[in-house]
């Protein structure tokens, strides 16, 4: 069995099939996802890109049980979440996946380590002290455990935001531009502690990225355009992401020409 089947059977942590995402009716209406196929591989990180407006923030939503899509099926592990009733998905949602968002979404009165254990609070869980200890070495901030957020700067708060959601090892990490509000310095550190707890730790995260550098940490690339998966690629690197891009939107400004005239 090559690594591909392995990826494509068993082992997705979360698959898409037939994906469709319809926002508003009548003149409103938006194909937001015009039925998506994906599977994200457990223990890799994956990265969705495309334009703006593509669907990238919609499939992630429809994928980590957020919003409901119109039509086609999702799977978080071996669930279907499709028809799960609201509580259900909330409870799955809880104890199964992590997200980061863009704007950090740190309790500001709390320390950066409570911040970390929230999870197990939140589940009413005692806080597992291994995995605490793993996160809290993989997150690198030392002495500054005992800071609050406002004391941090925002690379290191966004390390604490993946730390809280990566210690209940959830299925999946879900990242909505985690590096859009960070220099280029924090942006590496936090890109490496993320490809760190895939490597080191086995997680699996699917991170929603423009930039072709974030990207180029991941295993694997997504390309969606109009709510299409139209290109994936394998191991890759900035410049080979960058010039897919190009291409992309280079076939869209020829289609959009075609269609003006
Ligand atoms: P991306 O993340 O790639 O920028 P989105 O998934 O946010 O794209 O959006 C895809 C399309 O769906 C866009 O045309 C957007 O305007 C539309 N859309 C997204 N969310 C909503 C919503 N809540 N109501 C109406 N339209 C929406």
């Amino acid at each position: 069995m090559t690594e591909r089947n392995i990826v494509a059977g068993s082992t997705a942590a979360a698959r898409a099939a037939g994906l469709t995402k319809v926002y508003g009716s009548g003149e409103t209406r938006v194909v937001a996802l015009a039925g998506v196929d994906a599977e994200f591989g457990r223990g890799r990180l994956t990265a969705i890109m495309g334009p703006s407006g593509s669907g990238k923030s919609t499939l992630m939503h429809c994928v980590a049980g957020l919003d409901r899509p119109t039509d086609g099926r999702v799977w978080l592990g071996g669930t279907d979440i499709t028809g799960l009733p609201d509580d259900e998905l909330t409870a799955l949602r809880r104890d199964r996946v992590g997200f980061v968002f863009q704007a950090f979404n740190l309790l500001p009165t709390l320390t950066a380590l409570e911040n970390i254990t929230l999870p197990f609070e939140l589940a009413g869980r005692r806080p597992d002290r291994r995995a605490v200890e793993r996160v809290v070495d993989a997150v690198g901030l030392g002495t500054r455990l005992g800071h609050r957020p406002g004391e941090l700067s925002g690379g290191q708060q966004q390390r604490v935001a993946c730390a809280r959601a990566l210690v209940t090892m959830p299925d999946v990490v879900f990242a909505d531009e985690p590096t859009g509000a960070l220099d280029s310095e924090s942006s590496a550190a936090l890109l490496t502690f993320l490809r760190r707890s895939v490597d080191e730790l086995g997680q699996t995260v699917v991170m929603v990225t423009h930039d072709p550098t974030a990207a180029a940490y991941a295993d694997r690339v997504l390309f969606l355009s109009d709510g299409l998966l139209v290109d994936e690629m394998d191991a890759p690197t900035s410049d080979g992401v960058l010039d897919r891009i190009r291409t992309l939107e280079k076939r869209i400004r020829t289609l959009e020409k075609g269609v003006s005239r």
